[in-house]
């Protein structure tokens, strides 16, 4: 097989999908926007199941040091109430590898390996149909023609325009992200709160999660629902001013939850996006997309999952194509696969986040009564 493939991003799914491609003899061309690897902080952690994520590392050949690295006592998840009264505290058995946790840099830097990415090309533009192949135009004015383009490029993908005219939406829940360092030894107490994986406590329409990462990095996302333009008099990059919108927000939680807050270094806000449930499109030759490009959903554990493995699927049924014109056929059937599995999913999450945070708190704790192991 001697087509010329190219994967835009170097997220889990473009990763992924590279790194098995490459594992079977392939050539694939990695183009990424970050200048490098460590352009930006990589964010928090991720946990990856075992039907999905690792399924993904293992068609890789990359389990055994996921397992190495990964936390399965990230697994452990407490959940308060709002007065600070511990309402549930599940622990993981020594024994369990259903969801491990790994940080989002380590993944990167497991999942990249000897891969060669071509960093700092940012994609603008992706023109499907010419007699040549597929025209990819990057911001700096170069171009590039190749006979697949994966656009595994995120949430604003820049690829998604060729085959759909859909954007993502706001789901009406922001996220407020900050971290607090050296947990262990700076706040003791908050590390017991957090404990060895996550602590969150419901309240009305918002929530407030910790999460450790490995070498006591602690993110916690307050999260509620508000209108996309609620910090409109509020200046983000002030870091007291963001604090006490923040307190204001959640005033009357027991201190020891606010104190997670207060601690907090820098305050990022991510406002939650998706795109429709059942995203599909009309398939257009030599080009199709992977992950949060192809189907934004609510962070509730699935996004980088999926994503990875559909780029292990997709490498491995591309690997296995002998005639020139199989190629399309085969990225046809992913989609029809991708689609129907990633439309679960996103139904699954988009109802979960309207339980998470809801003016029902207790409707949180059923959900996750219904999806702890017992
Ligand atoms: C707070 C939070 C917590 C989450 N927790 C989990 C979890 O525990 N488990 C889970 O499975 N999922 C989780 N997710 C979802 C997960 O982060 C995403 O679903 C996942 O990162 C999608 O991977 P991707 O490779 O499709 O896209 P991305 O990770 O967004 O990667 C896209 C890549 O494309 C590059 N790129 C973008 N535009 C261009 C361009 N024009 N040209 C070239 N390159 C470009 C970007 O720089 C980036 O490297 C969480 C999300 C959030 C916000």
């Amino acid at each position: 097989m001697s087509h010329r493939i190219a994967v835009v991003g170097s997220g889990p799914a473009g990763l992924t999908f590279a790194r098995v491609l490459q594992r079977h003899g392939h050539p694939v061309t990695v183009l990424e926007r970050d200048p490098a690897p460590d352009a930006r902080p990589p964010g928090g952690t991720l946990d990856l199941h075992e039907g999905l994520g690792q399924r993904a590392l293992d068609k890789a050949g990359l389990l055994a040091e996921f397992q190495a690295l990964s936390r399965p006592e990230g697994q452990a998840v407490r959940i308060l109430d709002t007065d600070g009264t511990v309402l549930r505290d599940w622990q993981p058995r020594p024994d369990d590898r259903a969801n491990p946790e790994i940080d989002r840099g380590q993944l990167r830097d497991l999942l990249l390996g000897p891969l060669d990415v071509r960093w700092g090309r940012d994609v603008a533009e992706v023109v499907p149909g010419d007699r040549d192949g597929v025209l990819v135009r990057f911001t700096d004015g170069r171009q590039e023609t190749f006979d697949l383009v994966i656009g595994a490029d995120g949430a604003w993908s820049r690829v998604r325009p060729a085959v759909s005219s859909v954007t993502p939406h706001y789901t009406g829940v922001t996220l407020i992200e900050t971290s607090l360092d050296d947990v262990d030894t700076r706040h003791p107490d908050l590390a017991r709160l957090v404990g060895d994986g996550s602590v969150a406590v419901y309240g009305v329409n918002r929530a407030l999660v910790a999460q450790r990462n490995s070498g006591g990095h602690v993110k916690v996302y307050a999260q509620f629902r508000a209108p996309l333009d609620w910090h409109t008099n509020l200046d983000l990059s002030d870091v007291e001013a963001v604090r006490s919108s923040l307190s204001a927000l959640f005033d009357g939680w027991a201190a020891p939850v606010l104190e997670l807050l207060r601690h907090g270094t820098a305050f990022v806000p991510r406002p939650l996006h998706v795109l429709p449930v059942s995203h599909t499109w009309a398939h257009v030759p030599g080009v199709t997309l992977l992950g949060d490009a192809a189907h934004l959903m609510p962070p509730l554990g699935a996004g980088a999952n999926l994503a990875m493995l559909e780029g292990a699927e997709l490498a491995e049924s591309i690997a296995a194509v002998s005639g020139s014109g199989e190629l399309d056929e085969v990225v046809r059937v992913f989609e029809e696969q991708m689609w129907a599995r990633a439309g679960r999913w996103a139904k699954h999450t988009t109802a979960g986040l309207e339980r998470l945070v809801s003016a029902d708190p207790a409707e949180a704790l059923a959900l996750f009564d219904e999806v702890q192991p017992s």
